[in-house]
């Protein structure tokens, strides 16, 4: 699934592509799906598609390309050969989740860090070490963003240090810690910039097929989720943006840095802030198995979002939380239903807002900047009933974002990688 946009800026147009990803229906172990023919060819198709999207841009646009970048799904792994540039291993997709090597990952990094998470980079990575015997020696890991860039710039072994964190570079001390590069696959890791920093010109071959200009920039990307976040330009300390998806997630900006894996909460560099989140499950999904969008909307209507709802709820689609409140038992609430659905809806709708303000509070607790706007991306945030239940319960200005495509948000560090070529000519 890939889109792109072009998108008008001061400085001229900008390549925006967003890379999202698809996973088989049926999970099997990373195990089988190692062996089976049902390994996708995941790479081609994402090459392919980078470039039938450079061949969809107007061909009288194309000169206007000032710069390019590119946001990829967090934590998705490529294995490739630092020679050749072939890949060694089918990537590792972002939700897949390698336990073996949990325990190993576990006994080097610090306590509830970010990489101690099945489903993180360094997991991945420890995973494949430990279970390919030949090609360690010449083998490099790159996460998609990179690896797309890289076809477009063609230097190998460049990340960013938003994609990075979660193989556990730090980018507080702009460095892999010490007890990453002790060992002995931290050969591997890539080296790590800023996001949106020009990284070299657009290669020439590309450039003269498809009629970029010259000076075409090409620059480091970041993860989907921080590239939504900068899509709503919210700029300063304490301002939020809210994700009313099928999941609730909220992300905050903040001059502190705080991380706990329990919580799922971490932080991510955006220059001398930090960017800090949590993913509850509840959220959209849970709406959607009782009431379909239209119902949403029509019910909505009769709610009085001043009036303090009763009912206590707490929607999930299946058991297990773990953020606000990391507990993987807990059971879903949405009961004793009343009546009337409206009455329904808007005790769901206010106990999700419950969670969102819990889930802001404990980010304060743990020591990150008081949010004081929130911005609102995702399905939610066109239901106002919604928005002003939210307003009365977060106690604060509550706005949907004018902008939440993560291409917005990567056209942006496109435009301050151009900035700083421009400033530097
Ligand atoms: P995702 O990209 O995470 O799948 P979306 O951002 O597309 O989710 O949002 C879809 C969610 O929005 C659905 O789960 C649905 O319940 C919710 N939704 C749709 N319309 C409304 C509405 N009027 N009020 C509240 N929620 C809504």
């Amino acid at each position: 699934i890939l889109e792109w946009t072009l998108v008008l800026l001061e400085q001229g147009l900008l390549l925006l592509i967003k890379m999202g990803q698809f996973f088989p229906k049926e999970r099997k172990s990373i195990q089988n799906l190692r062996k089976t023919e049902e390994s996708i060819d995941w790479l081609r198709s994402w090459k392919v598609t980078l470039f039938s999207l450079l061949e969809a841009v107007p061909v009288n646009l194309r000169p206007l390309i000032a710069s390019i970048s590119i946001d990829g799904t967090s934590a998705t792994t490529i294995i490739i050969d630092s020679n050749s540039g072939e890949p060694l291993w089918r990537p590792f997709l972002y939700n897949e989740s390698c336990p073996d090597a949990l325990p190993v990952v576990k006994s080097i990094a610090p306590a509830n860090h970010t990489v101690c998470s099945g489903t993180s980079t360094l997991c991945k990575l420890v995973s494949w070490w430990n279970t390919e015997g030949e090609n360690r020696e010449s083998a490099l890991l790159l996460h998609q963003a990179d690896w797309l860039l890289w076809l477009l710039h063609g230097k190998l072994g460049l990340s960013d240090y938003n994609n990075a964190l979660k193989v556990g570079y730090d980018p507080e001390l702009e460095s892999y810690p010490p007890w990453l590069l002790s060992q002995p696959y931290s050969q591997l890791l890539p080296s790590v910039q800023a996001p949106g920093t020009s990284i070299g010109y657009l290669k020439e071959g590309i450039r003269t097929e498809f009629g970029f200009p010259k000076d075409c920039v090409v620059c480091t990307g970041t993860t989907d989720s921080i590239a939504a976040f900068l899509a709503a330009r919210a700029t300063e300390p304490g301002k939020a943006v809210t994700s009313l998806g099928s999941t609730l997630a909220i992300k905050l900006l903040s001059t502190s840095r705080i991380e706990d894996a329990r919580f799922g909460v971490y932080s991510h560099r955006l220059d001398d802030k930090w960017l800090v989140g949590g993913a509850s499950n509840t959220g959209g999904a849970v709406l959607r198995q009782i009431f379909t969008d239209e119902q949403l909307e029509k019910l909505s209507e009769h709610i009085d979002p001043m009036e303090v709802s009763p009912l206590d709820y707490y929607p999930l689609q299946v058991v297990g939380e773990r953020f606000p409140v990391a507990d993987p038992k807990m059971v879903p609430r949405l009961h004793p239903r009343p009546q009337s659905d409206v009455e329904y809806l808007h005790g769901i709708l206010e106990s999700i807002a419950r969670i969102e303000a819990k889930g802001y509070s404990l980010l304060k607790d743990m020591g990150a900047t008081q949010v004081d706007e929130v911005f609102t991306a995702g399905g939610g945030a066109k239901n106002e009933k919604w928005t002003k239940i939210r307003e009365r319960v977060l106690g604060l200005p509550v706005s949907r974002a004018i902008q939440t495509e993560a291409a917005y948000g990567a056209a942006l560090l496109a435009l301050k990688g151009a900035q700083a070529q421009h400033n530097e000519q």
